[in-house]
């Protein structure tokens, strides 16, 4: 069987470089896709061909048909899929370094499409994501050069997971089995879940009835009770987050709620997404609306501002487009728009999904699973969230600065 190794990532973040690299280092055949659409089975036909064991793919992985370019290898190929991004402002720059005043093929400049890939990519599991804002090419290509090495057949796991679960497990691993496995109660509360909880909370209680407008000071009477009720004793840093919490969503009803078009459809809507082979994922949606277009609509409402750049391999923005398969499925739609609002700021990152992506998000969300079923050792994952993590009493390996 052929092993295959996808460089996909962000415009200028060193895809190119680190392909060439690694395919030198290790006698890989070496293909350039990026930027191409193509049929899946020519490329399956492609790589067939090649006379090498090992093959280097350079792909954007930024286009629609990603994942069925990795399904139509399944049974002739052992894929590693490596992300390589870096911060927007980053890329813009490189590229305008790069190409002098060369201009997108498509016209308009880097901008845009530096954004629209960073959200893209945002939906795509990887084996692994590097930073090449933040580490060095060479130590990227060591590092994926000893992953690739390590890489094996997985079998197809079974189960009911959720986005929560996954991403914990993909920011430290050891931290998923103290929760999740072995149900360790966490030594110090963290302010940040009860906030959420309780903001989540009030918000549903807010959205809940159309026809009542509660005023603000009980939608923030709302919130405060919820943080009361589930605070445990002893967490200290809870005022100020308190306050910045009680700030957005005032910003959010003042902004938002008071001079919203839409109408509510329902709040914490549950689904549970059946991906085959006895694999189901589950959610929660916070508010489903009809536009005043006349799209369905899922929203996810954060308490962090805006657009953040994502570092770590959690592909955040799939959790929102699982939200989008599961509306259409709930309420039999062919389109439906998801998105994303930060509550402090009322930005959103809006994407519209129809039937054609369903089969590509439930193949990337099993991909995820599938990675996350095999791992056996939970090994610490020492990063600077370790200074917030619940488990640092037992843990054997906390980050040190
Ligand atoms: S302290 Fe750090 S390494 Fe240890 S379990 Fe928590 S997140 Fe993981």
């Amino acid at each position: 069987m052929k092993r295959v190794l996808f460089l996909i990532g962000q415009i200028g973040a060193g895809k190119t470089t680190v392909s060439r690299v690694i395919a030198d280092a290790t006698g890989a055949a070496f293909l350039d896709i990026a930027g191409q659409r193509h049929a899946s089975t020519s490329l399956r036909d492609q790589v067939a061909r090649l006379p090498t064991e090992r093959v280097v793919i350079e792909c954007g992985g930024a286009s629609a048909d990603f994942e069925a370019v990795l399904e139509s290898l399944v049974g002739t190929a052992l894929t590693t899929i490596v992300k390589l991004v870096c911060p927007p402002e980053v890329a813009i720059q490189r590229k305008r370094c790069a190409t002098a005043l060369r201009l997108p093929r498509y016209g308009g400049n880097w901008a845009p499409h530096v954004l629209w890939t960073d959200t893209r990519l945002r939906s795509v599991p990887a084996d692994a994501t590097f930073d090449t804002g933040a580490v060095s090419l060479a130590e990227v290509s060591a590092e994926v050069i000893s992953l690739w090495e390590r890489s094996r057949p997985l079998s197809a796991p079974t189960g009911n997971l959720s986005f929560s679960a996954l991403a914990l497990w993909e920011r430290c691993p050891l931290a998923y089995r103290f929760k999740h496995v072995d149900n360790y109660p966490g030594r110090f509360p963290r302010a940040d879940p009860i906030i959420g909880s309780a903001a989540h909370a009030a918000l549903a209680w807010l959205y809940a009835d159309e026809s009542v407008v509660p005023g603000l000071p009980a939608f923030l009477d709302r919130f405060r009770a919820a943080v009361s009720r589930t605070t445990p004793p002893g967490l200290d840093d809870l005022r100020t987050k308190v306050t910045e919490a009680e700030t957005a969503l005032a910003f959010h009803y003042d902004t938002s709620f008071r001079t919203r078009q839409d109408r509510t459809v329902g709040t914490e809507v549950g689904f549970s997404l059946d991906l085959g082979g006895g694999l189901s994922y589950s959610g929660v949606i916070d508010r489903v609306c009809e536009s005043q277009g006349g799209w369905t609509c899922a929203i996810d409402y954060k308490l962090t501002r805006g657009r953040r750049f994502l570092a770590s391999n959690v592909p955040d923005m799939l959790q929102i487009e699982t939200y989008g398969v599961a509306l259409m499925a709930l309420y039999r739609l062919p389109v439906v728009e998801v998105r994303r609002h930060a509550l402090p700021t009322g930005e959103e990152e809006v994407r519209r999904l129809t039937l054609n992506d369903i089969p590509r998000v439930k193949s990337a969300v099993r991909r995820w699973a599938t990675r996350f079923a095999a791992d056996h050792d939970y090994a610490p994952l020492p990063t600077k969230l370790c200074g917030w993590c619940q488990f640092r009493a037992p843990c054997p390996a906390p980050y040190v600065a």
